[in-house]
């Protein structure tokens, strides 16, 4: 059996800041000649899918504004979790592995390269440097306590693909069950159970979600435009959020989408009656635009409804619109009549968009539940039920919106983490050194 210090689980965003924290850290307390032995065992073939594919390809690495009324979760342990390693720590951090930082107008942050390699690169080159071993095709299937020995408390055992290691800490990042390809299929969760965490129900987020066929996405997919969105469950509304909505040939995805996705996936999985509504006018409300096609009646008659919508949508939307309030598209506005201008103001500003159900976990961005974050110190992210093991990253119940604030809690908790595991190996070299120590 092998012994470490600090046995990773998982070598994602998260996976990954944890071990160079810990290394770090341990450099710091113990000097560069006394180093712990840490070593990241990953499951899958090959690093850091997952950052490779994110953000388009680009890795949108953090926000220009991280708060944490950005993620869902336990507000309070998000936000000294957040006050620990913050947006500008991030960057600071990222700078300091050479990876230059810029940003959008959005606020989101990404890699001067416009390449999440650059980012997956300066990670394991960094482990590299600090002796960290990464190890793909490495996937951890078991992990316990060793029998009670001499140490108290006694070390963990992982069983892995290739053989057995003995650790004195354990820093778990599993990630969640969103891309499964790229390794995280929710195994990880059982290694947190068999350690006595419980895991909450987990719901695909961050979704494009699919719309009942023969709906008109069809006809618009590739349109991508500003919409406001709204969610109801049981008539009451939970969400609502402006942004770009793309039309695809399933249904709707782009980032407001995504956004709401969380919000209508829970309320479904609850069983309540959810609607979803969108105002394709974001910023218009009924009457407005009542009062606005009211007064192109009566300035400009003979102009068709198709041509009058265009003026403030897309063609093709206009075109759709129309036909879904009922009405000819090549109607003279001031040939209306009241009801029909209202069935069109309707469309416009209070569509039901008909969701018939999210894309699923090969297409989510991320996982809503985990392992619930009262189970850990926020502190140390040490696990408050095997004192010893500390997790980090999505396998946690706390999921943030779209814009780089998933990578945020990612490094953010594997920061934490990570110098804790450290602090507590070192403590207890300091202590074993101690002339009183038992012999
Ligand atoms: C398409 C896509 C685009 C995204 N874009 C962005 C973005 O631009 N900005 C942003 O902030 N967020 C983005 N996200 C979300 C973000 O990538 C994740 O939240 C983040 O990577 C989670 O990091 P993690 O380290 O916790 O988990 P993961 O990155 O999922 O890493 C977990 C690792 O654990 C390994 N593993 C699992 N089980 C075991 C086991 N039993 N033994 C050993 N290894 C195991 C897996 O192989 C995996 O490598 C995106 C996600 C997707 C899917």
């Amino acid at each position: 059996m092998e012994p470490c210090d600090i046995a990773v689980i998982g070598a994602g965003a998260a996976g990954l800041t944890a071990a160079i924290f810990a290394a770090d850290t341990a450099r710091q307390q113990r000097g560069p000649h006394a180093l712990p032995r840490i070593v990241v065992l990953d499951g899958a073939k090959t690093i850091g899918a997952k950052i490779l594919v994110s953000g388009g390809g680009r890795c949108n690495v953090t926000h220009a504004e991280v708060t944490p009324a950005d993620f869902n979760g336990s507000r309070n342990i998000v936000r000294n979790v957040l006050a620990a390693f913050d947006g500008t720590a991030t960057r600071r951090w990222l700078a300091s592995l050479g990876v230059e930082l810029k940003r959008e107008d959005s606020g989101k942050l990404f890699p001067v390269t416009d390449s999440a390699r650059t980012v997956l690169e300066a990670l394991l080159r960094r482990c590299m440097d600090l002796d960290v071993s990464v190890r793909p095709r490495h996937r951890v299937s078991v992990l316990r306590r060793g029998p009670l020995p001499a140490q108290d408390p006694a070390p963990f055992i992982l069983d892995h693909a290739s053989g057995r290691l003995s650790a004195t800490r354990v820093i778990l990042a599993t990630g969640g069950r969103s891309l499964p390809r790229t390794g995280s299929d929710g195994g990880g969760w059982d290694l947190a159970r068999s350690c006595g965490h419980s895991v909450t129900d987990t719901y695909p987020a961050l979704v494009p979600l699919v719309l009942r066929a023969g709906m008109f996405h069809r006809e618009l997919s590739g349109l991508s435009q500003p919409v406001a969105l709204s969610v109801f469950a049981d008539g009451t509304r939970i969400d609502h959020q402006r942004g770009s909505m793309l039309w695809t040939h399933f249904g709707i995805s782009g980032p407001v989408v995504l956004d709401v996705s969380r919000h209508w996936v829970l309320a479904q999985a609850r069983g309540q009656r959810v609607e979803l509504r969108c105002n394709f006018l974001p910023g218009w409300d009924f009457e407005q635009t009542d009062a606005w096609l009211r007064s192109v009646a009566a300035q400009r008659p003979r102009l068709s409804l198709g041509r009058c919508l265009a003026d403030r949508l897309a063609a093709r939307l206009a075109l759709a619109l129309a036909q879904s309030a009922g009405c000819a598209a090549a109607t003279p506005v001031a040939q209306l009549t009241r009801e029909q201008r209202r069935q069109v103001v309707h469309a416009c500003t209070d569509f039901l968009l008909p969701v018939e159900r999210d894309r699923g976990w090969n297409y989510a961005e991320v996982t809503a539940g985990g392992v619930p974050l009262e189970e850990v110190d926020y502190r140390t992210m040490e696990s408050r039920k095997a004192p010893g093991l500390h997790l980090a990253g999505e396998m946690l119940a706390c999921d943030g919106r779209i814009g780089g604030f998933n990578f945020q809690w990612a490094w953010a908790t594997g920061y934490l983490a990570g110098r804790a595991a450290a602090s507590g190996i070192c403590a207890n070299a300091r202590a074993a050194r101690r002339p009183d120590s038992a012999p």
